[in-house]
């Protein structure tokens, strides 16, 4: 079967991830989680003090990109691809609500886009993949065959997200949660370099109301129809 390349955009906890590793799993593609990789260059500047409260040494962090080595490593028992860097596993490390309230400064960096921005075309290259992210169907493949724009309310959004950390066991309250995915939004939006916005060819998909089988769904329909032409 012909083999395509999915790309999925939207603003934060709008479930783009958990839909993406779905749709990978029934094709058998291989799913990218391209926020993780901003993610992971967030913990190496924060973890060297190149950003923190109050401070951002851009310069530090740009001339020390060629230390940064991102990778993923499929976790058979979790059924997706864990994010290591420099060989060292740090899927959990990323997630964690300092990451995300830096991560957006962070991905205004054109020489940061640009190095991730050349791995991500580089791991689609052979096609078969669904990669998520805010730039997918604008800058990595605007080629892409199948280009998804995911939205919902902030409220929603936010919901989601303070749930899922606090399954985490990260103690949060909901207006924090709310804070960062608004203020996540903004930055991502406005920014110059790779803002995110729909592209004109992306399907838009409001899931506020829609189950995540409903979502899988109806994008698989939109995938077989498109196999089939
Ligand atoms: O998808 P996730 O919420 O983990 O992404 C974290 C952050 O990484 C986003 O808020 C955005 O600043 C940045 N990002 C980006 N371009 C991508 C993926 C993520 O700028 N393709």
């Amino acid at each position: 079967m012909k083999k395509i390349v999915i790309a999925i955009d939207g603003f934060s906890s709008t479930g783009k991830s958990t839909i993406a590793k779905q749709l990978a799993k029934t094709l058998n593609y291989v799913y990218v989680d391209t926020g993780a990789m901003y993610r992971a260059v967030t913990y190496y500047a924060l973890k060297n003090d190149f950003i923190g409260d109050g401070f951002f040494h851009e310069e530090q962090l740009i001339e020390n990109l060629d230390d940064v080595n991102i990778t993923f490593k499929f976790n058979e028992t979790l059924g997706f691809a864990e994010v290591y860097l420099n060989g060292e596993n740090i899927e959990k490390d990323i997630r964690t609500m300092e990451v995300s309230s830096f991560v957006s400064p962070v991905a205004t960096l054109s020489e940061v886009r640009r190095k991730l921005v050349e791995q991500q075309q580089l791991m689609g290259k052979e096609k078969g993949i669904v990669m998520d992210g805010r730039d997918i169907g604008t800058v990595v493949f605007p080629d892409a065959e199948l280009k998804i724009f995911m939205t919902a309310s902030a409220e929603t959004r936010a919901e989601r997200r303070y749930k899922e950390l606090l399954e985490r066991g990260q103690k949060l309250s909901y207006e924090e949660v709310l804070e960062n995915v608004t203020t996540r939004d903004y930055i991502d939006s406005t920014r110059e370099d790779s803002p995110l916005v729909k592209a004109d060819d992306a399907i838009e998909i409001d899931n506020s109301g829609l189950t995540i089988e409903a979502q899988v769904q109806s994008i698989l329909n939109l995938i077989n129809q498109m196999i089939e032409k």
